[in-house]
């Protein structure tokens, strides 16, 4: 690889704006002990800082949980059961969380405890409370510490392992850069452990049925998913928009080792995250109601400006909020579509009020926005017309 290509790969990381790093539970935990491996933890505490101190924001989803936990109830090594791991997760968690902000106090950078199950990425409406929260968090200078909620997540519902909920948080916060940090330090083409001709895939462009095969079924041990639960991370961030980047953390200050072009992974991907959500909100969709609004609200869309209650005058359709909704203009026609920050009930009682007035209308402090320009695609219009005409 040429020069040119390892600061290419190395900017990924170092020019992300916003980087999930995932830790997995063998880098967090000594085995022999059970113990937080504090020494490595200060170095990844070092490295976040440095990326916080370049403006990046970082959130942090780390294992180790059932593993810190088991110990403290008496549980031998070997495979626990589920209720075992849970209740493993419960003493264990607490632990975790105190690790990661005795690690980061010294930064003087705030730690924030997130549990997320399943249902919290997969459901339109939580999804879009997680997201809130965490975005909040991000705003307000503190770095998140996300972990599954194993205590009660049940088999069928939970994900099992962090590298695809790595993945769907990257997706969730339009992220542009994942690093999953485990034991492992990439794909191979083959078992390294078995095949003395197997080589490290430094670069994936395409998930291809090659890749998945390269990757082999899922082993699945205290808190690891294998490699096959990595691809299938790296197949939701790349369709989000968002590298992804597989590498061992079997090394101190981990993420200056891959800036330092430590060998690893890339799973390149090809678009920008917002461009991304965008396209999802535009086109796979069924909009569930229709807001109409006036002419300066049509205006202000057309300015890349978000949807104020001010501007809707009718509110159409059974809608919850999250739901993907049209805005039309008072002739019926559509200028964009977008996620509605409140349900049908509730535009209905706040279309054409002022936002300040949210809070005494509805009895709580909701989005002064009913579609925040994140959220919010505007349609192409045919030609001749354009979404500023109608101002
Ligand atoms: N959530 C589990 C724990 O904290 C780990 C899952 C994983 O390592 O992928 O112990």
């Amino acid at each position: 690889m040429t020069d040119g290509q390892h600061a290419t790969r190395a900017r990924r990381l170092s020019r992300a704006r916003r980087v999930v790093v995932k830790v997995g539970s063998a880098l967090l935990v000594d085995p022999a002990s059970g113990r937080v491996n504090r020494a490595w933890l200060e170095s990844l505490a070092a490295d976040v800082a440095r990326l916080r101190g370049r403006g990046q924001e970082v959130v942090l989803v780390s294992s180790g949980a059932i593993a810190l936990g088991r110990r403290h109830l008496g549980l031998a090594s070997g495979k626990l059961r589920l209720e075992e791991s849970q209740a493993a997760a419960a003493v264990g968690q607490i632990r975790l969380a105190h690790a990661w902000k005795e690690a980061l106090d010294p930064h003087g950078i705030t730690v924030a405890q997130v549990l997320l199950t399943l249902g919290d990425t997969e459901q339109r409406r939580r999804y879009l409370n997680a997201r809130a929260t965490l975005n909040t968090l991000l705003a307000l200078g503190a770095v998140p510490v996300i972990n599954e909620n194993d205590t009660v997540a049940t088999a069928e519902i939970r994900y099992g392992d962090n590298d695809r909920l790595a993945a769907r948080v990257a997706q969730m916060l339009t992220a542009d850069c994942a690093v999953l940090l485990s034991d492992v330090d990439g794909l191979y083409t083959a078992n390294p452990a078995r095949d003395p001709e197997a080589r490290l895939v430094a670069e994936v462009d395409e998930i291809t049925p090659d890749i998945d095969s390269m990757a082999g079924p899922t082993v699945t041990d205290v808190g690891s998913g294998g490699m096959a639960t990595k691809v299938a991370a790296a197949r939701i961030a790349v369709a989000a928009g968002c590298h992804l980047c597989i590498a061992s953390g079997r090394v101190s200050s981990p993420l200056t080792a891959i800036e330092q072009e430590q060998r690893c992974t890339w799973f390149v991907a090809h678009d920008q995250p917002a461009v991304v959500r965008k396209q999802w909100i535009a086109g796979t969709l069924e909009p569930a109601g229709e807001l109409v609004i006036d002419a300066g609200a049509a205006a202000a869309l057309g300015r890349g400006k978000s949807l104020l209650p001010a501007g809707v005058v009718a509110v159409r359709g059974r809608f919850g909020r999250g739901d993907a909704v049209r805005v039309l203009d008072e002739s019926g026609r559509e200028l964009a579509r977008g996620l509605s920050a409140y349900s049908s009930e509730d535009a209905e009682r706040i279309r054409g009020r002022r936002s300040s007035d949210i809070a005494r209308i509805l009895g709580f402090r909701g989005r002064d926005e009913v579609i925040h320009r994140d959220d919010l695609v505007v349609t192409p219009q045919r030609r001749g017309r354009s979404a500023g005409d109608v101002a």
